[in-house]
């Protein structure tokens, strides 16, 4: 604790003070403390698991693991990576490089897709919005090379920096490729080039961040026109013979709509380099160790990390990302208690009855809306620690055990490809976990209305058996609340209990809701930060999660025999403790969806009385506001 600042004036600095002054960032990381330092504490635990597992120290009764260690053990192969040097992205190179009309391009197209390669136009299955039972087809714009949209801006001078950055990295990474000189010095003009007409074309973060309005869905002969020569039909053929979908979803109309601006007969050559270093950059880090430590130049530049992790963190960090749900369900069953299960269940349970409550209560819906909206509540699926199965697909990642790392990376990618464009006629699994137990991390899915909690994220500050319920409702108790709060922000709020797009408001409470976000929208707007200052428009779903988050656990903190306030506001506090790089810091304020730690922290809290009560917060304090200021919308 920081003792120089009053918590009345900054909760977040009163608690985390001391601890900022003298926490150290990993050299391997943009940022530490809170979810970053429990990150640490996993892959710490789990790479000297990974290290007894390829030692056969230690056995494990997953078998999928024994492709998690082998491929561990293939990043770890050294003498083999730099014996083979670039050569087994090489015959892909070629491929690219030997392309020499669209129809060159059209003939690949499928083959390229389930390599994960980019085309013209992105291309999933995801579930389908409109009906969540099904899959659908989606498309969107190609992938640019600097963070957002608005980095391309003439005036905006780390956009210019970072492509410049880029541009020396993918410039040292082609002098490996059998490339003349002239020919890289081209290649790579053109990339930039390609990169700059996409960036005129594709949606912002900012757009984005309203995931609602993706649902755009399109008459295939219709796309098939926008896309031409480029096509798609060819695409769908091979993929699914005589059932091709007759519609798509377009996620991103402007960059399908306006793709002739990026991509035509005239500029293929444009592409077809782009596509060349891109492909390049992306197998860098499977390469020989020299070549990725160029590949990962961008990266560090970007989050401002001083030096790539050690080769057995990078082993277990790609292993744990290709195998993630056998990984996770290993991490959890491992290390994850049934009693902490249980209890951690009981509050997501007390905070769901207890969210119901204050719907009911609510005074701006109508009753109609509220037996909607507690039907939602109702409906929540809480997904907590671990799955207790692993998919089918995840025993399908096989590899051979000479494969080179690339090539086993590789086959890899091209069987999660295969297996989610097959999924585009099967019914929507909803027992699916989307974040792994070893994830520090929580999530609300729109499309399933289902909370998922990993197990790594439950463990002090969040939780504890050994902590007070207090701290607990500080911590993982407004996490939770936070993630429920999800089914009802501003784009939550556009989907019904199954996760359907649909308006289930009346006209009058939707647009006092509107008004809320409105005011939740101008209490975050403008706010300074580090040169800068947080958008209210792009933050406000998060923030509205977080309102509701700390408004419902509050009210369960009344309930409590001995409620202790101010260890529930302090470690509210102490969950948002972070200590980042400054570039680190400019690029979440450019474009996360989260208003950054310290804001997070210190807003929330101001609008509740219990805030003034715990502490004595007076009109003399810096975290004060007047009581017809504050907000609570949930
Ligand atoms: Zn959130």
């Amino acid at each position: 604790m920081n003792d120089t600042v009053r918590i009345q004036d900054d909760l977040y600095e009163y608690v985390n003070g001391d601890w900022l002054k003298t926490a150290v960032i990993p050299d391997d990381k943009p940022m530490t403390g809170g979810f970053n330092t429990l990150d640490e504490e996993v892959e710490k635990t789990m790479m000297a698991d990974f290290k007894a597992l390829a030692e056969n120290q230690k056995t494990t009764d997953i078998p999928e693991m024994a492709y998690a260690i082998s491929l561990y053990k293939k990043v770890l192969d050294k003498e083999r990576r730099n014996k083979e040097g670039i050569e087994p992205v090489l015959p892909l190179l070629n491929k690219i490089k030997a392309l020499e009309t669209v129809e060159d391009l059209n003939n690949v197209a499928t083959e390229f897709l389930l390599k994960d390669l980019e085309l013209p136009i992105a291309m999933a299955t995801d579930v389908d919005m409109a009906d969540t039972t099904r899959y659908c087809f989606i498309a969107l714009g190609p992938s640019i090379i600097l963070p957002d949209t608005p980095y391309y801006a003439d005036d905006n001078e780390s956009g210019k920096q970072l492509l410049k950055v880029y541009a020396d990295m993918a410039a040292k990474a082609l002098k490996f490729t059998p490339l003349s000189e002239e020919e890289q010095k081209l290649f790579l003009e053109d990339t930039l080039a390609y990169d700059a007409l996409i960036a005129k074309k594709v949606k912002s973060e900012l757009e984005w961040s309203e995931y609602y309005k993706n649902n755009n869905p399109m008459d295939l002969e219709e796309v098939a026109k926008f896309v031409a020569p480029f096509d798609i039909k060819r695409v769908l053929k091979d993929l699914y013979g005589e059932k091709i979908p007759s519609t798509v979803i377009v996620y991103d109309p402007k960059a399908i709509k306006e793709m002739s601006g990026y991509f035509s007969e005239e500029n293929f050559k444009l592409y077809t380099h782009w596509l060349y270093v891109k492909t390049l950059m992306k197998a860098a880090p499977r390469l020989s160790l020299e070549i990725k430590a160029i590949g990962t130049g961008y990266r560090r530049a970007l989050m401002g990390i001083a030096a790539d992790p050690v080769l057995e963190k990078e082993a277990y960090l790609l292993a744990s990302e290709m195998y993630k749900e056998p990984v996770g369900v290993y991490y959890g069953r491992t290390y994850f208690g049934e009693e902490a299960k249980k209890d951690i269940a009981d509050i997501a349970q007390k905070i769901i009855d207890t969210y119901k409550l204050r719907m009911q209560r609510n005074t701006f819906l109508a009753e109609t809306t509220k037996v909607e909206a507690i039907r939602k509540l109702s409906t929540i699926v809480v997904k907590m620690g671990y799955p207790d199965t692993i998919r089918e697909l995840w025993t399908k990642l096989k590899f051979d055990e000479n494969d080179s790392l690339f090539e086993a990376v590789s086959k890899i990618a091209e069987i999660r490809q295969k297996d989610q464009f097959d999924k585009l006629y099967k019914e929507v699994d909803r027992s699916e976990w989307v974040m792994p137990g070893h994830m520090v991390n929580a999530c609300y899915n729109p499309n399933v209305n289902d909370i998922t909690f990993p197990a790594a994220i439950l463990q002090k500050p969040f939780y504890s058996l050994s902590q007070s319920v207090s701290e607990n409702l500080g911590g993982i108790g407004a996490v939770i609340g936070h993630e429920i709060s999800h089914a009802f922000d501003t784009n939550g709020a556009k989907f019904d209990e199954k996760g359907n797009l649909k308006d289930w408001w009346c006209e009058e409470d939707f647009k006092a809701f509107k008004e809320l976000t409105k005011s939740m929208t101008e209490q975050f707007d403008k706010i300074p930060f580090h040169g800068g200052e947080v958008s209210g428009e792009l933050t406000v779903s998060e923030n509205i999660a977080d309102n509701g988050g700390v408004g419902v656990t509050l009210e369960i903190m009344h309930t409590l025999d001995k409620p202790d306030f101010r260890a529930y506001f302090m470690n509210w506090a102490r969950i948002w403790c972070m200590k980042a790089k400054e570039e680190m810091i400019q690029l979440l304020l450019a474009r996360d969806v989260h208003s950054p730690a310290p804001i997070r922290a210190n807003i929330p809290p101001r609008n509740f009385d219990e805030w003034y009560e715990a502490f004595n917060v007076t009109d003399q304090d810096q975290m004060y506001i007047a009581p017809d200021k504050r907000i609570s919308i949930w």
